[in-house]
């Protein structure tokens, strides 16, 4: 597999560069998924913005096994659930679906 150019991430707050995977936090703002360095997403999330921007973080350790969850959830509703409870793995798609998002447009361009 070829390399990618690698695309530039930029702190929704403080709009310097994030360079490290590690002190990217990415989070729901709204519907949109924005990205901030780990200590950035701390100050905004005592800011006014709070009541637009989602306190569980997308990425990081519990984005990872929230994700995990949703894929056990998704699976569970649509090959043992019968009927129209499988409607229910519906509701886990879009927590997924923001998780391999933030991935790929941001989580996936900054080195380790
Ligand atoms: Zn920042």
């Amino acid at each position: 597999m070829s390399k990618m150019p690698r695309k530039k991430v930029y702190c929704e707050k403080c709009t310097d560069e994030i360079k490290y995977r590690d002190d990217l936090t990415t989070a729901r703002l709204f519907v949109e998924v924005v990205p901030y360095h780990n200590d950035c997403y701390a100050k905004d999330l005592k800011s006014a913005k709070t009541f637009f921007l989602d306190n569980q973080p997308i990425n990081g350790t519990s984005g990872n096994f929230l994700g995990i969850i949703s894929v056990f959830f998704i699976l569970f509703f649509l090959l043992i659930v019968d009927g129209l409870e499988q409607i229910v793995a519906f509701a886990f798609v879009i927590p997924l679906l923001y998780r391999v998002y933030s991935y790929v447009v941001y989580e996936r361009h900054l080195e380790k």
